[in-house]
Parts: structure tokens; C-alpha cells; sequence
């Protein structure tokens, strides 16, 4: 049974650390919790938000609805054979846990992905990724309350619209479906290692690594971003505050002209990445802070509450720093985060 309590803070329930109250808030511990009448009513009426770790979440203002803390847990093997296993996870399940059970166990997949905060239920609906992985290479379905439907439904890999940093969940299903249960396809033997990632590959050859385990990528990983993130618990963030934009060979062209060296990677359909780190900082944002809201100096992708500070004012900087870099590089940054 999910109890709802009224009038809660959320400060705790946000890797910003923002004080907003949610109107009401529960935790849902049993994907049939949401059947319940009780619930139901909450859910169809009002607005509703899932939360799992809140790190990708900047509130700018109370929630006037009804906060589902996502407690479900669980990990249950469904297939098996010499090769793969297919494990199906409660979508409460915190992620960088559930890596390191996944690398006990030898299953790879997941190393690259390590130390990235937040729970199983969230890492599709953005389809993260880090150091050369995405969550799409490994997964293969979930699980998920409809609320206007008002049933489960299983979407499949095929559906799941999965691009840079998106999904359908950005998309058609955008606050409309909880999702309860994650299937990911794990390696058990012939791991696909993946560590060309420039900063990872430097750590690897400075050790000696030549042939890394699943192991060995994981801690090169939590090492290299220990050494360039903050540490949610200590300051306040959501990671990136903005997707790396991506143009075309025309536009790059033209910005070629006005700047001679732009740091940039050719994608598979021959559009253009440009690093979002590198925007901000040729716009003079690096090391900004004012009052208790800032970039981090390390990186000035990641946004950051040195304390008290309001999602405002963290929202206003966000919008600061795409009008600078629109105007200097006719670039529109995305925000990563969800501005809520
Ligand atoms: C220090 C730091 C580093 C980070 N590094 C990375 C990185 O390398 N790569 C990357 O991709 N991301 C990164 N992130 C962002 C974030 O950790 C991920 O997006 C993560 O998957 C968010 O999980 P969460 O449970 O905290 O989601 P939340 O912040 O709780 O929620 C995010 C969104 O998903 C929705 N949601 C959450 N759970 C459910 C559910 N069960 N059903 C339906 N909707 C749901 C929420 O309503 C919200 O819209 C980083 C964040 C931090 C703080």
C-alpha cells in the first residue's frame, strides 16, 4: 500500500538539494500499488511525478501534485545461457549498485557506466551514457504503469525510440507511464571492452592495462570521474547541465570561419557533436559564481548549489548561459536536466 503524505520537502529527495514541497508524497514499494483506487485517483486528477534518485531533476518551484519516490527492488535472472543472461531489475534499484552486483557477478555491459547516479527506472528515459556506452546496447525491455490507460505495458527495445540522451519517455510517453521493472542483456564471457574513451584509455595505459577486464574499466571510470565531477553528497548538481549540441557539416563550416580550431566529433550520420564544456567556457563562464550558484570550476558543464540556493536561480544561469552561446556561436544549448 503506498501511504501519501501531504506537504512534504523534497530536499533530500534531489541531488540539487532544492527545498520544494511536493503536495503529496509516497513511495511505491509494489508496481500494484498503483491499482489501488487510493492512489489511482491521486494520479488521474492531479499531476504526478516519479522520482528515483533525483539527479536529473532541477525544481524551480513546489510540486503541486503528487511525488512517487520509486522504491521497487529486485533483480531476477529471466534467461540464461554460456553467453548472456538477461536480468530483469525493480526499477527502484539504485544504478551504480546494481553495476557493482553486475561486475561481482562477471556480467558486463554496465562498467562504463559506473558511478552515474540515480536508479534502474531512470537511466532509460534519457538512455544515459558515459565514456563510450549507452544504456540502448544492452537493453531489452521494461516494464511501465500507464496512467491514462490505466494498465502495465511492456515496451521492447524496437519501441523505445532511443537516441543521444532521449527516448520515447521524452517523447509521447512523456509523464504519462511509471516506469516498475528494467530488462538489460548482460555479457557473461567474451565482454565487449570498451576503452577507447580518451581519458580512459590514458588511465589504462599509465597503469600498464593492455587488456582491461569488465573490472578494470569500471574502476579507470569511477577514478576519472571522481577526479573531474563533484560528489553529489558534498555539492549540490544533476551532472551535466546540457546536452552536447549537435550541427551540420554547413554550420560547422561557418563557424570555422570565425574560429579556427573548434574541438568537435563526426557522428555515424555525418552531423556534428560539438562539446557543450567548450561553448561555455569560450563565453566566459568557467569558474562563474554568484552568491550560492555557480558552474563548477572542474567543469563548466555541471551547474552547482554551493548552498541555499533557489532552482531559480540555478534555472536563470541555465538560460544565461544558452543566450551567451547563441549569440557568440548561433549554437542553441539543450538542457539535460529536467526543469521542473
Ligand atoms: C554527478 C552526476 C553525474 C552524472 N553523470 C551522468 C552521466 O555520465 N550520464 C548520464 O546519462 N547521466 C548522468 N547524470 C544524470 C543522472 O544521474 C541520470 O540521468 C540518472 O539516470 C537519473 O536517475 P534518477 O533516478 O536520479 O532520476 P530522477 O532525477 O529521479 O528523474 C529523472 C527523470 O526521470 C523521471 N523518472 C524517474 N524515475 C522514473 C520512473 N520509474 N518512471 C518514469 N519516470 C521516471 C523523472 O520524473 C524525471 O523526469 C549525472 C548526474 C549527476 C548528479
Amino acid at each position: 500500500m503506498i501511504r501519501l503524505s501531504k506537504n512534504q520537502s523534497l530536499e533530500r529527495l534531489n541531488t540539487f538539494g532544492i527545498d520544494v514541497n511536493a503536495k503529496f508524497l509516497g513511495e511505491i514499494t509494489y508496481p500494484e500499488d498503483l491499482e489501488d483506487p487510493n492512489i489511482y485517483k491521486h494520479l488521474i486528477d492531479k499531476q504526478f511525478l516519479t522520482i528515483g534518485g533525483g539527479s536529473n531533476i532541477l525544481f524551480t518551484k513546489d510540486f503541486e501534485g503528487v511525488v512517487l519516490h520509486n522504491k521497487i527492488m529486485g533483480k531476477e535472472i529471466i534467461a540464461d545461457n554460456s553467453s548472456h543472461t538477461e536480468v530483469r531489475f525493480g526499477a527502484g534499484e539504485n544504478w551504480h549498485e546494481t553495476v557493482l552486483w553486475c561486475l561481482k557477478n562477471n556480467f558486463g555491459g554496465m562498467e562504463n557506466l559506473s558511478l552515474i547516479p540515480g536508479s534502474m527506472g531512470a537511466a532509460p528515459i534519457q538512455n544515459i551514457g558515459a565514456y563510450g556506452q549507452e544504456l540502448q546496447n544492452i537493453f531489452v525491455e521494461l516494464e511501465a504503469f500507464h496512467v491514462e490507460e490505466k494498465r502495465f505495458i511492456k515496451i521492447h527495445k524496437s519501441e523505445m525510440n532511443f537516441g543521444y540522451r532521449s527516448s520515447i519517455f521524452k517523447g509521447s510517453l512523456k509523464n504519462k507511464a511509471i516506469i516498475t521493472t528494467v530488462t538489460l542483456k548482460l555479457s557473461k564471457l567474451n565482454h565487449h571492452i570498451k576503452s577507447s574513451y580518451a581519458s580512459l584509455a590514458n588511465y589504462l595505459k599509465e597503469r600498464g592495462i593492455n587488456h582491461p577486464s569488465i573490472q578494470d574499466i569500471s574502476s579507470a571510470v569511477i577514478a576519472v570521474r571522481q577526479s573531474k565531477l563533484p560528489n553529489p553528497k558534498e555539492l549540490g548538481n544533476a551532472g551535466s547541465f546540457f546536452k552536447n549540441p549537435v550541427i551540420s557539416v554547413k554550420q560547422f563550416e561557418i563557424l570555422l570561419k570565425s574560429f579556427s580550431v573548434i574541438p568537435h566529433y563526426i557522428l555515424p550520420d555525418e552531423s556534428i557533436k560539438i562539446p557543450a564544456a567548450w561553448l561555455i567556457e569560450r563565453t566566459g563562464w568557467k569558474n562563474f559564481r554568484k552568491n550560492n550558484f555557480g558552474t563548477y570550476p572542474k567543469q563548466p558543464l555541471v551547474l552547482v548549489n554551493y548552498g541555499n540556493s533557489s532552482g531559480l536561480e540555478i534555472k536563470n544561469l541555465s538560460l544565461a548561459i544558452i543566450e551567451s552561446v547563441k549569440k557568440k556561436f548561433n549554437i542553441e544549448l539543450q538542457a539535460e536536466v529536467n526543469i521542473l
